[in-house]
């Protein structure tokens, strides 16, 4: 990849109005039901938002990957959280239970490793306040979260969450325009918040009350409010959609799908190969290139990770933390703008130094499910290791 891509997350600036009621949602049944969580704008394509053809098969594979993460999320997790309580915080004896103190190591170093702290206190028990079981955090603590995609959003339907193709569909009015939605009067007659930006987009494919997008004027011909060249997906949680852009519906870009990756997936021979400490010194990228390794980014990048993000995004309204460096140190842009931690080595940074907000940040939380997927190797590094084997 040669710039880094995002995943985005706007919290409010959808406005509302009350004004023309617009027929645009599918019903039960029809050709979205494998995103079942979800209403497609159901008519057109891309250029009317609309996810149809390539584009709906891409995000329903995705989808299925989705749901198939947060599964395994879900097993890998009960089983260390049993096994903690069985063995009194100890883990599985290496001795008499080889297979399953290997699994307990890779699920517990991964989680560490991502997450900056055990979620068992001394008696093996979960910490309340740890990264498991937070309080006053509604259901979606961690486990919670991967607990709601599997029992609801892989089943369920939820008609109020929808997902659109591009950002194609919205168009800058401007101030002295017709009001789409009241042609006798002006949008600054009836949004008169509007003349910040001496306009506003509108979309006449959203449903009444969210046909209004507040955001600056197109910075040249044909550019739109949410998507750029660097952004894979937005969310808006208020109301609730997903906004695929043109780059992670681009194949040629990002993986439209992980399922079929483990036959070609690269691990080391050995567990290590170095010494722990030459390997703590090493960036992962740096290693990547020394070891011809597969690393935990090479899967990220796929249309099935950033879906995961995206629904965290979705389901529990966290944000995308600020990036820290190793020591700890704000990350700035160009502009001076605080960069987001999206990736292993920012992620591995916020929970060394800002162990708490790494226990909702989105990427910390689908990396996870990422190395819990590919349960065949230890992913605590950020690449596939062979499991830690009882000596
Ligand atoms: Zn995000």
């Amino acid at each position: 990849m040669l710039f880094p891509i995002q995943r985005a997350f706007i919290p409010v600036i959808l406005l509302s109005s009350q004004v023309l009621q617009i027929e645009a949602v599918p019903h039960d049944g029809e050709d979205n039901s494998l995103l079942p969580a979800f209403t497609l704008v159901g008519q057109g394509n891309r250029d009317q938002g609309n996810c149809a053809g390539d584009d709906l098969e891409l995000l329903k594979s995705a989808y299925e990957d989705a749901c198939a993460m947060s599964r395994r999320a879900v097993e890998d997790l009960d089983f260390l959280v049993d096994q903690a309580k069985a063995t009194a915080g100890k883990g599985p004896d290496k001795k008499s239970n080889k297979a399953d103190y290997s699994n307990y190591r890779r699920i517990l170093d991964t989680f560490i490793a991502l997450f900056g702290t055990s979620p068992f206190d001394q008696q093996g028990n979960v910490d309340v306040g740890g990264p498991l079981f937070v309080p006053n955090d509604g259901s979606y603590h961690l486990k919670g979260f991967f607990e709601t995609m599997v029992n609801e959003k892989c089943s369920g339907r939820d008609i109020d969450k929808r997902i659109f193709c591009t950002d194609n569909h919205w168009e800058f009015l401007k101030n002295d325009a017709q009001d789409p939605t009241d042609p006798s009067k002006t949008i600054q007659e009836n949004l008169p918040q509007c003349q910040t930006y001496g306009g506003i987009w509108y979309s006449s494919v959203q449903p009444a009350g969210e046909q209004w997008l507040f955001a600056p004027p197109p910075s040249s011909p044909g550019k739109r409010p949410i998507c750029d060249d660097r952004k894979l997906a937005v969310t808006h949680f208020s109301p609730g959609t997903i906004t695929f852009c043109q780059l992670s519906l681009n194949p040629n870009v990002v993986l439209d799908t992980i399922k079929g990756f483990e036959g070609s997936i690269k691990p080391t021979n050995t567990r290590y190969g170095m010494t722990d400490k030459a390997l703590d010194k090493m960036r992962l990228g740096d290693l990547i290139k020394k070891k011809d390794l597969t690393s935990i980014e090479f899967l990220r990048d796929s249309l099935s990770l950033t879906f995961l993000h995206e629904m965290l995004h979705l389901l529990t309204d966290k944000p995308d933390q600020d990036a820290v460096d190793e020591d700890g140190n704000p990350i700035m842009d160009r502009d001076g703008k605080p960069e987001l931690t999206y990736g292993w080595t920012r992620c591995r940074n916020l929970a060394t130094h800002d162990t708490q907000l790494s226990w909702g940040n989105p990427d910390n939380v689908a990396l996870f499910a990422l190395a819990m997927y590919f349960r065949q190797w230890d992913w605590s590094r950020g690449y596939p290791q062979p499991v830690k084997k009882a000596d």
